[in-house]
C-alpha cells in the first residue's frame, strides 16, 4: 500500500523537474531573445542615425534657406535693375498678354497698368504690332523703328522671342534725343561745309581775276584785294568761333575776372559793332540805366557776348530796322538786352537756338553756323549768369542775359 504514494511522490517530482526545465529553457530562451534584439538595436546604432539624418534635414534646409535667400536678392536685383532701366521692357506670353512689364515701359508707351493687355492695346502702333507678329510667326528676333507723332517720339522696338515659352520679349528704347543729335551733327558738316565752299570758291574766283590781269587795273585791282580781306576775314571768324565752342566745351577756358561797369561793357561792344550796323542801314540805341553797381566779369568774354548778340540782330534786321542795347536792375543782378525788329524767331525753334549748329532756316539767313548763341550761353552760364530770348516773328527778337552782382 506504501507503494502509490511513492509514485506518486516521483510522478509529481518528475512534473516539478519539468515544469522547472520549462520555466528555465523559456527564461533562457527569453534572455536570449532579448540580448539578440538588444544586440540588433545595438548595431543598428538608432539614436547616431536619427541624429545623421536630423543633421542632413537641417543642412538641406540651411541650404535651401541660403538658396531662397539668394533667389530673393536676385529678384531684388533685377527689380531694381528693371525699375531703373531707361528702355522699356514687356515680357508677353504667347497669346500676347503682357505678363511683366517695367515703369519704363509704362511710360515710353503713355500707359499705366499694361498687366494682362494685349501687345496691341500696349503699343498702339500697327508696324510694332506687326514687328510683334512677324516674330510670332518666324520666331526670330525683329527690330522696327518708328515716330509717333503725337509724341514727337522715335521709338525703336526689339521683339525676342522666348525659346521655351512661346512668348516673346519686348525692348523699346527711345531714339529721339539720338536722332535729334545725329541730325544736328548732320546738318553741322553740311553747314561747315557750305560755309567753307563759298568764300572758298569766291577766293578763288577772285584771285584768278586778279592773275588775269585785273590786279594791274587800279580801279578793280584793289576792290577785288578789298573782298578778298572780307572773306578771309569772315573765314577766321568761323574758325575762331569752331576752336572757342571746342575749348569751352572742353572746359579749357580760363575767365579772368575784372571789376567793371556795365555802362562800360555795353558801350564798348556797341562801338565794335556800330560801323557794321550802318552798313546795313540799322540804327543802333544804347540805353544804360543810371548808377549800376560794378560787376565782376571776364570783360573780353563778355563783350564777345554781346557782339554775337548785336552781330545777329544785324543779320536778321531789315535795311531801316532798328536795334536797341540796354543794362538795366533786374533780380540780384544786371539785365542786359539786344532788342531787334528784324524777322524774329518761330515759337518752336526758339528753344532750340541756344543749342550748338542748330539754325532756324539756313535759306533765310546765309551765312552762319549756328555756333554764336551756343557759345555765348557756354560764357553767362560760366558767370553764374542766365541766357533767354523771346521773339515773335515778323516783328522782331528780344535777347537777354541776366549777371549776378
Ligand atoms: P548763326 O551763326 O547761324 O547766327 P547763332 O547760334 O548765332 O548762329 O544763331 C542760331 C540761329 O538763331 C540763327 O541761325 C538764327 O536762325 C536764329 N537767330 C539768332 N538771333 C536771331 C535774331 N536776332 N533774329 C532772328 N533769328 C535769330
Amino acid at each position: 500500500m506504501n507503494q502509490l504514494p511513492v509514485f506518486l511522490d516521483v510522478i509529481f517530482l518528475l512534473l516539478a523537474a519539468w515544469f522547472a526545465w520549462r520555466y528555465y529553457d523559456l527564461k533562457k530562451r527569453l534572455n536570449t531573445y532579448a540580448k539578440s534584439v538588444r544586440k540588433q538595436t545595438e548595431a543598428a546604432d538608432q539614436p547616431k542615425e536619427l541624429e545623421a539624418i536630423s543633421a542632413a534635414v537641417t543642412a538641406l534646409q540651411t541650404a535651401f534657406q541660403a538658396d531662397r535667400l539668394a533667389l530673393n536678392t536676385e529678384n531684388a536685383r533685377l527689380a531694381t535693375v528693371l525699375a531703373q532701366l531707361t528702355d522699356g521692357v514687356l515680357i508677353v506670353d504667347a497669346d500676347g498678354r503682357v505678363q511683366l512689364a517695367n515703369p519704363a515701359a509704362c511710360r515710353l508707351f503713355g500707359i499705366s497698368n499694361p498687366h494682362q493687355q494685349t501687345v496691341a492695346q500696349v503699343v498702339r502702333d500697327h508696324q510694332l504690332i506687326e514687328a510683334w507678329q512677324r516674330c510670332q510667326k518666324t520666331r526670330q528676333l525683329q527690330i522696327e523703328s518708328v515716330e509717333i507723332p503725337t509724341r514727337k517720339q522715335i521709338l525703336q522696338l526689339t521683339v525676342i522671342p522666348d525659346e521655351y515659352e512661346g512668348g516673346s520679349l519686348l525692348l523699346a528704347q527711345d531714339l529721339t534725343q539720338v536722332r535729334k543729335l545725329e541730325m544736328v551733327r548732320r546738318d553741322f558738316i553740311s553747314n561747315v561745309s557750305h560755309e567753307l565752299r563759298t568764300p572758298l570758291a569766291s577766293l578763288k574766283a577772285l584771285t584768278e581775276t586778279l592773275q588775269n590781269g585785273a590786279l594791274a587795273d587800279p580801279e578793280v585791282g584793289p576792290r577785288f584785294l578789298d573782298r578778298i580781306h572780307t572773306e578771309v576775314d569772315a573765314l577766321t571768324q568761323m574758325t575762331q568761333e569752331l576752336l572757342d565752342l571746342s575749348r569751352i566745351e572742353s572746359g579749357q577756358v580760363q575767365l579772368n575776372f575784372e571789376a567793371i561797369s556795365p555802362r562800360k561793357l555795353i558801350y564798348s561792344a556797341a562801338d565794335r559793332m556800330k560801323a557794321q550796323a550802318e552798313r546795313a542801314h540799322i540804327k543802333l540805341d544804347v540805353k544804360c540805366e543810371d548808377g549800376l553797381p560794378d560787376i565782376h566779369v571776364d570783360k573780353g568774354r563778355l563783350e564777345q557776348v554781346l557782339v554775337n548778340l548785336i552781330h545777329n540782330a544785324v543779320k536778321f534786321t531789315m535795311p531801316g530796322g532798328q536795334i536797341c542795347l540796354s543794362a538795366e536792375t533786374s533780380s540780384g543782378g544786371v539785365r542786359y538786352a539786344v532788342r531787334d525788329t528784324g524777322i524774329g524767331i518761330p515759337s518752336e525753334s526758339l528753344s532750340r537756338i541756344f543749342e550748338r549748329f542748330y539754325r532756324v532756316d539756313s535759306s533765310r539767313t546765309g551765312s552762319g553756323t549756328g555756333l554764336g548763341l551756343s557759345i555765348s550761353r557756354h560764357i553767362v552760364e560760366a558767370h553764374g549768369g542766365k541766357i533767354w530770348a523771346e521773339s515773335e516773328e515778323g516783328r522782331g527778337s528780344v535777347f537777354y542775359f541776366l549777371l549776378p552782382h
